[in-house]
């Protein structure tokens, strides 16, 4: 029999019920709402809260059976790892309002982070490389002093000597148009080479699939939110498990530094599982979610909007804010159709690929070996990082292999189980110590995913400056909210900046 949201909430107090549900809730069915807010991951919920809190009636239809979008907890895997957004810092300010508001509590594990530094191997073309011996490695392509640096710092260095302007917080205006251009030709100006680009930034990639789609003026914008949180934030750093090594000056912007520059460093998450602060948001909410909604069709005019899903049924509402990410919105029937910069931009926005592949060791074969667990490698393995979530900072419960850009295409092409084949093949060649004690406990592509296809927006070279100002504008009753619309800050906090500022909007325009 369904349930209604309440009851199911209700019902399932433990956030790993609510992250397997397979139950759809449904309408109390009191009437017509105010708004309809599409998707409840964190920008939906933030919309849809703060719209309740200013007495509007909401619904919120979801395509999938759980709450978090992109924030989603393998509450069933030792540890708890994420598969989606890893940590907050220093600069989140909404997020730690949310999580006290909501009584989520924040876990720093910037303590135990630090106190376990044992790095990362270094793999290239299946060769274990000691760090010491890189600057003089046949493989090195840089010059100089960049001969010292490891793969994963060198693109930051890059940045960090050449960005041609230090405004960064205003990536997205006019004056800095000339920087659309992309990261590879900016990097090329500057004297590298192709090898260089293709190892140093090209390789597990943080945005798009290569340097060629992505815009100088997005890395403007990462780098930015980078600095406001002091370049501390491990899981969402562009290099992994390394770059928890670089010192923030300090931890609150406009503080003062602190004698030890650790001290008020956040790398935050919530505690037993980050998908546990959209849950709780979502039990705050007095309307309804109606989970298993697949959005098909939007129809806006100047008095309302009305919102199709794929099972045929029809909501109505005086305004509907839409978080769905661009890369799933292509795929709904807008009428009429948005203005045709804002229709370009939902058609063309680019998206990171990721996979991620959650292993479990039987034993610590890292301790037989004599390495870190986690790698920088070139092949499949991507990224791995080592999960310590617990007090003991050498406790790993889990391995998180991420495969970004091209790896993470590459990695689809095999299906789930000769992906995961894949996986621990190439582990057990990087690392044959453990053979026979992994096992893929979890795999998620965010690319083959429906309701994501894809990880975060990027801007590609020409985008920002072409279509970046009509991306969130609203469209008669329709407005849009999602990561991809915020201007000052990125991610969960991103998710959360551009929930508040819709929910603004729709207030101004049902007056
Ligand atoms: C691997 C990974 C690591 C990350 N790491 C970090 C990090 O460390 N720090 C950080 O700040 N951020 C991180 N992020 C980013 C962060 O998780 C996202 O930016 C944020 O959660 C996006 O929230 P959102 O509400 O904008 O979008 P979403 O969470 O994607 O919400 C949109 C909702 O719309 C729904 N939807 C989509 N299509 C339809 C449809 N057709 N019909 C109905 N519903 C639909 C979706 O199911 C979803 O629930 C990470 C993300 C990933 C995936």
């Amino acid at each position: 029999m369904p349930i209604s949201r309440r009851e199911f909430v209700a019902a399932s107090a433990a956030g790993a019920a609510l992250a397997g549900l397979d139950t759809t809730a449904f309408a109390a069915g009191s009437g017509e709402p105010d708004v309809i807010v599409i998707g409840a991951g964190l920008s939906g919920l933030e919309a849809a809260l703060t719209l309740e809190e200013n007495g509007l009636k909401v619904l919120v239809l979801e395509g999938r059976r759980r709450v978090g979008g992109r924030v989603y907890t393998l509450f069933d895997v030792p540890g708890h790892p994420e598969v989606g957004g890893n940590s907050i810092a220093n600069a989140y300010g909404r997020c730690i309002a949310a999580a006290k508001k909501y009584g989520v509590e924040i876990v720093n594990l910037a303590p135990r982070l630090f106190a376990n530094r044992a790095g990362q191997e270094f793999f290239l073309g299946g060769e274990h490389i000691d760090l010491k011996d890189w600057a003089n490695h046949p493989r090195n392509p840089f010059v100089g002093d960049a001969r010292k640096l490891p793969p994963w710092t060198w693109a930051d260095s890059m940045f960090k000597q050449h960005m041609p302007f230090k405004d960064l917080e205003n990536w997205y205006d006019a004056n800095h148009a000339q920087y659309d251009m992309s990261v590879h030709d900016f990097l090329a100006s500057k004297g590298a080479s192709d090898a260089m680009i293709r190892l140093g930034y090209d390789t597990n990639i943080s945005y798009g699939t290569t340097s060629h789609d992505v815009s100088l003026l997005q890395q403007a914008f990462s780098d930015h939110w980078q600095n406001v949180n002091r370049g501390a934030v491990m899981g969402f750093a562009r290099n992994g498990a390394a770059s928890v090594g670089s010192a923030p000056a300090a931890a609150t912007p406009g503080a003062a530094p602190a004698a030890n520059p650790m001290a008020n460093l956040l790398v935050g998450v919530f505690k037993d599982g980050n998908q546990n602060l959209p849950i709780a948001m979502a039990k705050h909410l007095k309307g309804d979610i109606l989970y298993g909604r697949r959005v098909t069709a939007i129809s806006t005019g100047d008095s309302g909007a009305s919102v199709t899903c794929s099972d045929g049924k029809v909501y109505r509402a005086k305004a509907v804010v839409c978080t769905m990410p661009f890369s799933t919105l292509r795929d709904v029937a807008i009428d009429p159709l948005p203005p045709s910069l804002q229709h370009k931009a939902i058609r063309t926005l680019g998206y990171i690929p990721i996979t991620q592949f959650h292993l479990v060791s039987k034993k610590p074969f890292w301790e037989k070996d004599g390495m870190s667990p986690s790698m920088w490698t070139d092949g499949p393995l991507g990224v791995v990082l080592a999960q310590r979530p617990g007090n003991d900072p050498n406790e790993v419960t889990s391995l998180t292999v991420w495969c970004r850009g091209q790896n993470g295409l590459f990695v689809d092409r095999f299906g789930i189980e000769d992906g995961k084949r894949l996986i621990i093949s190439e582990f057990e060649r990087l690392r044959p110590a453990s053979k026979g004690l992994l096992s893929v406990a979890a795999t998620h592509s965010w690319t083959t995913d429906p309701f994501s296809a894809g990880d975060w927006a990027i801007f590609q070279p020409g985008q920002v400056r072409e279509l970046r100002a009509s991306i969130a504008v609203p469209h008669k009753r329709l407005f849009f909210a999602g990561e991809h619309t915020a201007v000052g800050s990125r991610g969960m906090e991103g998710a959360l900046e551009s929930g508040e500022r819709a929910s603004l909007e729709v207030m101004a325009s049902l007056g």
